[in-house]
């Protein structure tokens, strides 16, 4: 009989949990994280996701979670994007299953997975760069899986853009590439942007009932999308700021592939990646690489939580 392994995803909106085999991800659950059972609840969710797949023979399983990370207790700790101090994963999942259990960053597992099932097959120096609620990477170089000392080793959400800012990061910091790019943070940035600016007749604001307090990420994308000038203005300038974060990534990994996953990403490629492309090369001392959207789309982590998995059981 073929191994099987289970495949966790933790993110700050979604936990989600498969089953896999060598070939690749089979059968998928999805729940909204649990924030209501305290900083455990997060493990009885993903227990009682797992039980739910009738796993009879389980081999392994490979966790990539959101960070940062405490890699030798195990844990998630000081998350700015849930409100938990240390959140406990390796041992509670090892003493439910009694099975090797193995914990990555989301992204770290994410560019295992595309060096394992996706765009990045038989490459040595990638990255892995998400945008979505939050900001992440993930970076191969020469063919060794970057950790670090407690496995943050590519944070690069919390590459300071510019020290002075008035946006203040999740984690406290001012002027972080995610303060300014993430999901979560890119309403703070259009309405620094929309300061002293003329709205009016904006799609973007009309889209927002006309308050810039209810302008959400989406709306952006959606008013760029439709045409409007200023949503695409500002667009213009994430994309700016998104430029110096790449570039930042290029001048200290050199990867020959960047792939870029994350709902952001995901579902608006063009809008991101255009004005990335545009504006990398002044920034870069490195020769520019290739940046794609993944092809493994939402189950990127998954995929290389699976590969990560694999790797424990092997
Ligand atoms: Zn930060």
């Amino acid at each position: 009989m073929k191994p099987l392994y289970v495949a966790v995803d933790i993110g700050a909106t979604n936990v989600r949990v498969a089953l896999g085999d060598e070939t690749g991800v089979k059968k998928k659950l999805t729940e909204i994280t649990d924030r209501s059972k305290g900083a455990g609840g997060i493990a009885e969710q993903i227990i009682r996701m797992i039980k739910a797949l009738n796993i009879e023979e389980l081999a392994s399983i490979g966790v990539g979670s959101i960070g940062p990370l405490s890699l030798s207790t195990g844990c998630v700790v000081d998350t700015p994007n849930l409100p938990f101090k240390r959140i406990p994963i390796v041992e509670p999942l090892s003493e439910a299953f009694h099975v090797p259990v193995r914990l990555l960053n989301d992204c770290s597992a994410a560019v295992l997975g595309e060096q394992y099932y996706g765009a990045c097959r038989g490459l040595k120096n990638i990255v892995y760069v998400t945008l979505s609620t939050g900001l992440g990477g993930g970076a191969i170089v020469d063919g060794h899986l970057l950790i670090g000392k407690d496995g943050n080793a590519v944070e690069i959400g919390h590459l300071t853009i510019d020290p002075e800012s008035e946006l203040v990061c999740g984690c406290g910091c001012r002027g972080h590439w995610e303060a300014y790019c993430s999901g979560s943070n890119i309403p703070n940035y259009v309405r620094l942007l929309m300061r002293g600016r003329d709205a009016e007749g904006s799609l973007m604001l009309k889209l927002a009932n006309g308050n810039p307090e209810r302008i959400t990420t989406e709306v952006l994308f959606t008013a760029a999308s439709r045409g409007d000038s200023l949503a695409l203005w500002i667009i213009g300038k994430v994309g700016e700021v998104n430029a110096i974060g790449f570039a930042d990534v290029v001048n200290a990994y050199d990867p020959e592939l960047i792939t870029v996953g994350g709902s952001i990403a995901l579902r608006n490629p063009e809008l991101v990646l255009g004005p990335i492309k545009e504006n990398i090369d002044r920034h870069l001392i490195n020769r520019r690489p290739e940046i794609i959207v993944t092809s493994l789309g939402e189950d990127v982590v998954l995929y290389g939580a699976l590969a990560l998995a694999k790797r424990a059981d092997s």
